[in-house]
């Protein structure tokens, strides 16, 4: 019997120690992909990040889920940028796209839009207290925000509500590369951040001022790099869930029957996304989101605003 539980607890260790280094691997490990001669993609465990080299250094777009993750973002940055970081741009206050700041030196440049500093102090506080507070962003935008580093113009714009209240697209002006932060998920199910301010019916509109904007690639938040194309198709799916969310607010249907009778096309081939298997938003969750929004059963909290720091 003894031998027996021992054995057990050794096999214990054992499959905990390889999930350990499963998970390590996973929380590690940085594949870069090339788009254009200055700009490079990292992809990890969290949101994507674009690299541009600027001629007088790096500049990032997001930063992905934990300070180690942050350390090695900015180490190979400063290889792909050909430089150190001049600035950090956060797309949205997601953990995923913010904790890695803490790997960056004091003083940087972090640009986000107005709302993702609120909602970082709203939200996150416990993250961002004492020290790591002056990894916040201290560069807010609140329409069109420009840096001009280098040979290099990187242009931010808030353009209204969707993923969250603060969403920011950066855009890579000379090398037409867009990073779109989680207003666009490729190929993947979404989360829509209702408390956060996000909102369907107003992601669909604001992806029409995305389309506005010149570029031949877009970095999504998360899933592979793609074209204009992606965002067309993303919004046809964004278009599909919210008019079946507002039919069954019109009709009174309960969540469940609401999801019972739910059929989509738009999202053939479509993945769960967030974070599998530790996070995983399915069909369901995108069209409870819907549903929540058009009965007006889970509204935006009221986030108060802050000052920079
Ligand atoms: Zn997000």
């Amino acid at each position: 019997m003894r031998r027996v539980v021992v054995r057990v607890a050794l096999a214990v260790v054992a499959v905990s120690a390889i999930g350990t280094l499963w998970l390590y691997d996973r929380i590690t490990a940085l594949e870069v992909e090339q788009i254009t001669g200055d700009v490079h993609v990292l992809f990890g465990a969290g949101g994507n990040v674009g690299v541009l080299a600027t001629g007088a250094g790096a500049v990032i777009v997001d930063t992905l889920t934990f300070r180690s993750q942050g350390v090695r973002v900015r180490e190979r940055a400063e290889e792909l940028g050909r430089g150190p970081v001049q600035a950090v741009l956060n797309t949205h206050y997601h953990q995923d796209h913010t904790h890695g700041n803490l790997g960056f030196a004091a003083g940087t440049r972090i640009v986000a839009a107005a709302r993702t500093l609120d909602y970082l102090r709203h939200f996150d506080a416990a993250y961002w207290e004492e020290g790591a507070e002056e990894m916040l962003p201290n560069e807010l935008v609140s329409d069109v925000h420009e840096l001009s580093i280098g040979s290099k113009t990187v242009r931010s714009f808030h353009l209204g509500r969707g993923h969250t209240g603060g969403d920011l697209v950066v855009l890579f002006v000379e090398d037409r590369v867009l990073h779109s932060g989680d207003l666009l998920f490729n190929g993947l199910y979404p989360l829509v951040d209702l408390e956060g301010g996000g909102s369907l019916a107003a992601w669909i509109e604001t992806l029409d001022r995305v389309l506005e904007l010149d570029f031949d690639h877009v970095i999504p938040g998360h899933g592979p790099v793609a074209g204009r194309e992606a965002i067309e198709g993303f919004q046809r799916f964004l278009l599909e869930v919210w008019r079946v969310g507002q039919a069954a607010a019109a009709q009174g249907l309960s969540l469940d029957e609401m999801l019972a009778g739910a059929s989509l096309t738009s999202d053939a081939g479509y993945a769960p996304g967030g974070l599998p298997p530790f996070v995983v938003f399915e069909r369901d969750d995108v069209l409870r989101q819907a549903w929540e929004e058009a009965t007006g059963s889970v509204v935006a909290l009221d986030v108060p605003t802050t000052e920079a720091p």
